[in-house]
C-alpha cells in the first residue's frame, strides 16, 4: 500500500503505459487508435513494436506509421529473424513466434523504462510477454482486437480441447456450444483451432491461459453489442475450472470517430461525392484478402448483373496465377471480364489494392458493404451505419460471420464462401441488400447499432465509463 506522500508523487508524474501491438497491418492501425485514446486520458503511451522482420510489408508499415504519428511515442525493437521450423505460409504461428523472439529486447526496454510503466498492454499475438511483465512486476493486460464473442470462445477453447480426443476438423459440420455465443460449426472455427496437435492450436491454448494470468482483458467492442458473451465471461462461464477470469474492459469501438475522419484526397472519395445517397455497395476484403482469378471474375459478373453502383477494391490473385495466363504485370483490365471496365464506367469504380476504407464507410453515398468480416471492418461498418454481406476469408473471420449473422443480426452471408461465391449469388445478394425490404431492415438494425456505439462512447456511456475505470485502476 502506498503512503500518502508516495501517492501524491505518483499523481504528479505522468503515468506510462506500454502497448505492444502485433506486426500485422490491421493491428498496427489499431495501435494508433488505442494510443491516441489512452493519450487523451493523460497517460504517456509508448507503442513498442515487437517481432519486425526486414522482409515484410507490415514491418515497413510500422516504420511509416511511426513517422506519420510523431505525437505518439513509437519504439521499434530490433529486427528478429524468422523461425526456421515454421512454414512461411503459416502466418498465425509466424506472428506468435516473431513476437516471442522479441521478448528479450522487450525485457531490456521495460527494465530501462523510467518511471516504471503502470501497465503493459499486450496484443494477443504477444501473449508470451505476460511472463516478462510478471518477472518485472509490471501488471499485464491484453488488448483484444477482435470481438467479445471471439474472446469467449478463446477462453473456453481449452475446455473443448479436453472434451475431445481427436482433431475438431474430424468432427465434420458438428456444432460446438460455448457459453454466451451462438453454436459454431467446427469448420467455421479458425483453422489453427481445428488441428488438435498443431503448433497454432497449442499457441492458442497457451494464450487462453496467459490471458487468465493477466490483470485484465481490454476488448475492442462494446457490451450492448455483445451482451450475452460479455455476461458469460464476467460470470466465469467461459473459463476452465481452476483458472480465474480477469475482468473484461469493453472500451470499443476503438476507431476514429466519423467526425475525426477527414477526406484524404483519394480518387474514390471524389467519385463517391458524385453518387446519390446510400446508393453504392462497397467491396473490400481486409489488408490481406485476395481472390483467385476465377473468383474475381465471378464477382465482376455478379456486380454487373446486380445493376447496382459499386466501389470495389481488387487485388491481384495470389502467386500471379501463371496457370491463368496472367502476366504478373498485366493490368487490372486483364484480370476482369472483357469490356467490364468500359461497360460499368460511371456506375462502378474499381480501385487496385487499397482504398481509405474508414472514410469510404463514413461517406453518405455508401449503402452496403461486402466484407471479409475482419473485426476492424465490422466496427467501421457499424460506426458508418452500413449494412453488411458477410464473406469470411481467413483468421477468425468465419467465426465473426457466425456472430454477425446469428447473434448480432447485422449481416447476411454469401453462402458460397467455403468454396466459390458464384456470380448469381453475388448479383442476388447485392440487389437484395440495396433494394429489398429485407435489406432496408438490415440497414435499420445497423443504424440502431451505430447509435448504440455512439452512445457507448459518449460521456457516461458504457465504453467511456469502462475506459475511465481502467485508467483509474492504473493510476491507483
Ligand atoms: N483497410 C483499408 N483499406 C483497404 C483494406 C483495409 O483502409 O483497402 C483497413 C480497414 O479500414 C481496417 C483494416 O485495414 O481498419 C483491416 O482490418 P480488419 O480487422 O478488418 O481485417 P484484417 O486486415 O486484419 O484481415
Amino acid at each position: 500500500m502506498a503512503t500518502p506522500s508516495e501517492s501524491q508523487d505518483k499523481k504528479a508524474e505522468k503515468l506510462v503505459v506500454i502497448y505492444v501491438p502485433a506486426v500485422t497491418i490491421s493491428h498496427l492501425i489499431s495501435s494508433v487508435d488505442l494510443g491516441e485514446l489512452l493519450a487523451a486520458h493523460s497517460l504517456e503511451v509508448s507503442i513498442v513494436v515487437c517481432g519486425r522482420t526486414d522482409d515484410t510489408a507490415a514491418g515497413s508499415f510500422a516504420d511509416g506509421l511511426a513517422a506519420a504519428h510523431p505525437q505518439l511515442s513509437f519504439h521499434l525493437l530490433p529486427y528478429v529473424t524468422r523461425p526456421r521450423d515454421v512454414p512461411a505460409h503459416d502466418y498465425v504461428v509466424q506472428t506468435f513466434e516473431l513476437a516471442r523472439a522479441s521478448n528479450s529486447d522487450l525485457r531490456e526496454f521495460l527494465r530501462a523504462a523510467s518511471p516504471s510503466p503502470a501497465a503493459l498492454v499486450l496484443d494477443f499475438f504477444c501473449g508470451s510477454a505476460v511472463d516478462v511483465g510478471a518477472e518485472l512486476g509490471i501488471p499485464s493486460y491484453f488488448f483484444f482486437t477482435s470481438s467479445i464473442s471471439g474472446l469467449a470462445e478463446l477462453l473456453y477453447h481449452p475446455l473443448i480441447h479436453e472434451q475431445t480426443s481427436i482433431s475438431l476438423r474430424h468432427l465434420g459440420g458438428e456444432l460446438l456450444h460455448v457459453p454466451g455465443i451462438a453454436p459454431i460449426a467446427v469448420d467455421d472455427l479458425p483453422a489453427a483451432y481445428q488441428d488438435r496437435d498443431s503448433l497454432g492450436n497449442r499457441l492458442f491454448l497457451a494464450l487462453s491461459e496467459q490471458m487468465c494470468n493477466s490483470h485484465g482483458l481490454v476488448v475492442n467492442s462494446f457490451r450492448s453489442l455483445e451482451p450475452r458473451a460479455t455476461d458469460a465471461i464476467v460470470a466465469g462461464l467461459c473459463t476452465p475450472p481452476g483458472r480465474r477470469t480477469p475482468p473484461p474492459h469493453c472500451i470499443g469501438p476503438v476507431i476514429k470517430s466519423l467526425e475525426e475522419v477527414g477526406a484524404n484526397g483519394h480518387e474514390c472519395l471524389a467519385w463517391l461525392d458524385a453518387q446519390p445517397e446510400a446508393s453504392v455497395v462497397f467491396l473490400c476484403f481486409g489488408s490481406m484478402g485476395r481472390f483467385s482469378a476465377e473468383q474475381t471474375r465471378h464477382v465482376a459478373r455478379g456486380l454487373e448483373m446486380s445493376g447496382q453502383r459499386f466501389l470495389w477494391v481488387v487485388r491481384r490473385p495470389p502467386g500471379g496465377e501463371e496457370d491463368d495466363g496472367q502476366k504478373p504485370d498485366a493490368g487490372l483490365a486483364a484480370l476482369l471480364p472483357e469490356g467490364f471496365l468500359a461497360r460499368t464506367k460511371g456506375k462502378g469504380l474499381v480501385v487496385e489494392a487499397w482504398a481509405p476504407q474508414r472514410e469510404v464507410l463514413a461517406h453518405g453515398a455508401v449503402g452496403g458493404f461486402v466484407t471479409h468480416c475482419g473485426w476492424n471492418s465490422v466496427l467501421e461498418a457499424i460506426m458508418g451505419g452500413v449494412p453488411m454481406l458477410a464473406w469470411p476469408m481467413y483468421a477468425e473471420q468465419r467465426m465473426n460471420k457466425v456472430f454477425l449473422v446469428e447473434d448480432l443480426r447485422l449481416a447476411v452471408p454469401l453462402e458460397g464462401y467455403k468454396e466459390i461465391v458464384k456470380d448469381e449469388e453475388v448479383a442476388a445478394k447485392v440487389k437484395w441488400l440495396m433494394e429489398s425490404d429485407g435489406g432496408r431492415e438490415l440497414r435499420e438494425r445497423t443504424r440502431a447499432a451505430m447509435r448504440e456505439a455512439k452512445e457507448a462512447l459518449s460521456d457516461g456511456g458504457e465504453s467511456s465509463t469502462a475506459l475511465l475505470e481502467l485508467v483509474r485502476l492504473w493510476k491507483m
